[in-house]
């Protein structure tokens, strides 16, 4: 890192010594700032950098409610607030019992140049609690919902900041969360998307993020005179992100092979089907399954258990032309990206939140492979998610097709931003610079225009 980049990065994991998600996302995209760092006015940017990696506002509660048996549980809540110089702070809420305020951090800062990047009016944050809605009843979940939304109401509004979903906030969270909020306010508003079309959500809002992840994948393979048709895909995950980036990849003709839990990965190299996915869909989101159960129903499909001492994760040993990691953070390490670079897969697509280790996108990027970075691969979520605000305000609803054309589009525009970016500044293969620099240089121009607040 440059001197400059490099005082403030310093100062920074000084300041939270243990936040270590956040240091990796933070030293992410100062490697990428310290390309242009020098030809910026030192006054004015240098001190914008340091005010963007501290979040407005870091709010911590206690979330008590009582489980099926009477006993009164504690979990935490938070909500980071971290910039509000392009709109309404906007950003998911996670609920697994992995969370902790620098994954939410991290997540509230790359929300921020992910949503800038979308074009759209929206500021970055993210929130969530360490609860696992794993296990629970249905009844558990909603009490569960309702006590944290009882004190995330006062923080948030259509015009303040407006949540979503992420990692264990689905449908029903989302419609549990709402009904308390509208309860508690007595007022039917915006402030929450990935609501039910029945009731203010957005046709194409559960498919968006998914859907996105490949319109994105498919403009850079068209960019290079390919396509994605025949590609076999390895795909992590088996939640919203990574079902419907199945769903799209089938209609594009390609052969996703993978999913995978966090109990382990499956393998089907027959590929998947439309039939076969709806059976994913049921197992995951009504019958709440393990992804091992897909064996016993397509018994030539092969499960791989999970095994944290192994160094690396079997699925991306598969033999495949694209990769589309959408569970979680850190999922791809060094090794796993040398397995990939050893496969010769040509492209990587990132529908999970930082998904690949430093380390391993410098493999990636060393083996020429097409490197698509999460802030905007999946950033057709949030984009939806924009435009869900939008129909709620002027109280109108998008038909599914149009909704659908409108993310083919800001998908279609997000490339184009981040490769002329990068080819301007750095490479035209570097994404990473190219997503970072365009998502900084619209955050940073709108906060020096608005003060030092
Ligand atoms: P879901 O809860 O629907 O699915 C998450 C999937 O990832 C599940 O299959 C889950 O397995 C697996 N998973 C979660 N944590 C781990 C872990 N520690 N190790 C292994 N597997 C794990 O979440 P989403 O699909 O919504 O989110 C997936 C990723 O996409 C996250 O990184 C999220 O931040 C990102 N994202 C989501 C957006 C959205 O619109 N939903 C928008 C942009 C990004 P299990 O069932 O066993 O827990």
């Amino acid at each position: 890192m440059k001197c400059a980049t490099q005082t403030i990065y310093a100062m920074m994991k000084q300041k939270d010594p243990y936040q270590v998600e956040f240091h990796q996302a933070v030293e992410e995209f100062l490697l990428s700032i310290d390309k242009i760092i020098e030809d910026l006015p030192h006054i004015t940017y240098h001190k914008v950098i340091e005010r963007m990696i501290e979040p407005e506002r870091a709010i911590i509660f206690r979330v008590p409610w009582i489980d099926d048996e009477g006993v009164v549980q504690i979990n935490r809540g938070y909500r980071v607030q971290m910039n509000s110089a392009l709109g309404p702070y906007k950003g998911g809420l996670r609920f697994h019992p992995s969370v902790n305020l620098s994954i939410i951090k991290f997540l509230a800062f790359e929300q921020t140049f992910k949503n800038s990047l979308t074009g759209l009016s929206l500021g970055g944050g993210k929130g969530g609690s360490d609860f696992d809605v794993k296990g629970k009843s249905d009844g558990e979940v909603m009490r569960f919902a309702q006590s944290f939304m009882t004190e995330l109401s006062r923080h948030i509004g259509a015009d303040t900041d407006v949540p979503a979903g992420d990692i264990g906030v689905g449908s029903r969270e989302i419609g549990y969360l709402f009904g308390q909020y509208k309860r508690l306010r007595n007022e039917f508003s915006g402030t929450l998307t990935g609501k039910n079309p029945l009731w203010g959500g957005s046709y194409i809002r559960p498919e968006a993020t998914g859907y996105g992840l490949v319109y994105l994948a498919a403009s850079i393979l068209e960019d290079h005179h390919e396509t994605l048709e025949n590609k076999r895909c390895i795909v992590s995950g088996s939640g919203n992100v990574a079902q419907y980036t199945v769903e799209k990849l089938l209609h594009l003709k390609a052969v996703p092979v993978t999913l995978s839990d966090s109990t382990g990965c499956i393998i089907d190299n027959d590929g998947f089907d439309a039939e076969k996915l709806e059976f994913v869909k049921e197992l995951k989101n009504i019958r709440r399954g393990r992804i091992s159960a897909y064996t016993e129903k397509y018994p030539n499909a092969t499960y791989i258990p999970a095994n944290g001492l192994r160094g690396s994760n079997p699925i991306w040993e598969v033999e495949a032309d694209c990769a589309f990691p959408c569970a979680t953070q850190n999922e791809i390490n060094a090794a796993d990206a040398q397995h990939l670079a050893d496969n010769k897969v040509i492209l990587v697509a990132e529908g999970a939140n930082m998904p690949t280790t430093l380390e391993a996108v410098d493999i990636l990027q060393h083996n020429r492979i097409h490197y698509a970075p999460a802030k905007a691969a999946n950033a057709g979520g949030v984009a939806v998610s924009g435009l869900e605000m939008a129909q709620n305000s002027s109280r109108i609803q998008w038909s599914p097709k149009e909704v659908d054309r409108k993310l083919l589009q800001l998908m279609k525009g997000i490339y184009r931003e981040i490769s002329t970016t990068a080819q301007r500044y750095s490479t035209k293969e570097n994404l990473v610079d190219g997503a970072n620099i365009a998502g900084f240089l619209r955050v940073a121009s709108a906060m020096i225009d608005q003060g030092y607040v």
